[in-house]
């Protein structure tokens, strides 16, 4: 299978990287243990403790009330968002349907609402609540509801990430390749899912929640942990009070809407990222168009691949935005890696790669996130809609290159300055595989093999 495949091209890489030093074996286990499915392995059973809930699996959990937005149709704002600097806000989301909005500036001038002022504005700009018939009052106390139950205190896995997440998605929605490929009922679940695939996030990741039996692993298996729980408080909310956007729609839009976004926002487990990244190279590699030059995508299965490889790719878009956005970034999700590793490390439990902000090498981190995940990635879906991604892949190269140069020199660096990873075709290397006996050359493709600076 292709995505084995990858999987073993990784694997042989990271533990090259991993050989070469201390911040190089960090970031490989970063990389592997995040974005690779891990092997099961045998763990005891824990007994029980006097904490344990005696209500197991009752509901689910981290829902509070709606947040009321008392507001008479006619009387929501704009954006939805209450601000005296409307006019600023709204020169700002001029920008909305540019890749590089400044969403930062969004959440200061719309009173630290990002995700209600940009799905308001996203919505506006594509007409959907007119085709599907969205009340204005009742978005605005869905979007209040589901924007706080993203935790404000979190440094990255806030609203403004997924507010980030929403625009890209819908920059990338209407890139000329799509041209009018998806209904308008598609374009919503995938604004919707993006809109919903973090929420309630805890600010740790799903080994930490499993590693540490938490009540959300049990609940789903440890399975794709957090995705499911980010559905199930995303749905959830709209049964609140005057919070179903959806009650316009036909009972089989609801349906087919519903198994969208659940197909979408599963597919942001980071664990899945080989396989969806592999699908997505077989897809380039046998890309249909139509006479308009845009891709034909006939069947369900083809059309939810690219919206997942979609969202997928605008949750990994901050090393392919303007540098200004993309380090502040890269500032928060390290803060909120620091943080789970202050609270393991309290624990007594092994801090995770990345997590330890004592050896972590920030710069070494984003290099490696870029050349190994981020840069194949955006690579393969530039491919899928070729020419239009070319700006947005120079920038991400540019990016790479930036904090390249600010990586420490040591004598153990091992990040060489055109280094990019997963360059070949499946093909390539079904052949490689051929050759593999000799087992001299790399399963990647380097562009350049300059010496370690
Ligand atoms: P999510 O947690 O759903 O937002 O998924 C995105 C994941 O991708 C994060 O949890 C990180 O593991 C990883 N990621 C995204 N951006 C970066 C970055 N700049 N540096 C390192 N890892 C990143
Ligand atoms: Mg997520
Ligand atoms: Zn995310």
């Amino acid at each position: 299978m292709a995505s084995t495949k990858f999987k073993r091209m990784l694997n042989r890489e990271l533990t090259h990287l991993s050989e070469t030093s201390r911040s190089g074996n960090q970031v490989s286990e970063y990389i592997s243990r995040t974005f690779l499915d891990q092997q099961a392995e045998v763990e005891l059973p824990r007994p029980p403790t006097e904490n344990d809930d005696p209500r197991p699996m009752s509901q689910i959990t981290g829902l509070r009330g709606p947040r009321p937005a008392s507001l008479p149709t006619a009387a929501v704002p704009r954006f939805g968002v209450q601000t005296d600097q409307e006019g600023q806000l709204a020169k700002e989301l001029e920008d909305t349907n540019k890749w590089g909005l400044d969403v930062f500036k969004v959440a200061e001038l719309s009173g630290n609402r990002p995700l209600t002022a940009v799905i308001f504005s996203v919505l506006q700009e594509r007409d959907l609540l007119r085709t599907f018939q969205i009340p204005a009052d009742t978005l605005l106390t869905y979007l209040l509801t589901l924007e706080a139950h993203y935790h404000a205190d979190l440094s990255y896995h806030n609203s403004l990430h997924a507010a980030d997440v929403v625009q890209s998605a819908h920059v990338m929605l209407s890139t000329p390749a799509l041209e009018a490929v998806f209904t308008d009922l598609e374009v919503l679940a995938t604004i919707f899912a993006c809109a919903i695939h973090d929420v309630d996030h805890p600010g740790v990741s799903n080994q930490f929640l499993i590693n540490t039996h938490s009540e959300l692993a049990l609940m789903y298996n440890d399975m794709s942990v957090l995705e499911n729980h980010h559905l199930a408080v995303g749905f959830k909310l709209l049964q609140a009070e005057n919070c179903d956007i959806f009650r316009n729609l036909s009972a089989k839009q609801r349906l087919s809407l519903r198994r969208m976004v659940i197909d979408m926002v599963l597919a942001t487990d980071m664990s899945k990222h080989m396989s969806l990244l592999a699908d997505l190279k077989t897809m380039v590699e046998t890309k249909k168009v139509t006479s308009l030059g845009v891709l034909l995508l006939d069947n369900y299965s083809d059309r939810i691949q690219v919206l997942q490889s979609l969202v997928h790719c605008a949750d990994l878009s901050n090393p392919a935005k303007p540098l200004p956005l993309y380090r502040q970034w890269t500032e928060r999700i390290m803060a909120e890696f620091f943080r789970q590793g202050d609270r393991e490390r309290e624990s007594g439990l092994d801090v995770s790669p990345m997590c330890d902000k004592h050896t972590a090498s920030v710069e070494k981190s984003q290099v490696g996130f870029i050349d190994y995940i981020a840069h194949p990635l955006w690579e393969t879906w530039a491919d899928l809609v070729h020419p239009d991604a070319q700006e947005l892949l120079d920038t991400l190269e540019d990016n790479r290159e930036w904090y390249r140069s600010r990586i420490p020199r040591s004598p153990t660096h091992i990040v060489g300055p055109d280094r990019f990873q997963f360059e070949l075709t499946l093909q390539e290397e079904e052949e490689e595989e051929e050759d593999s006996d000799e087992g001299q050359s790399s399963a990647l493709n380097r562009s350049s093999e300059s010496p370690s600076t």
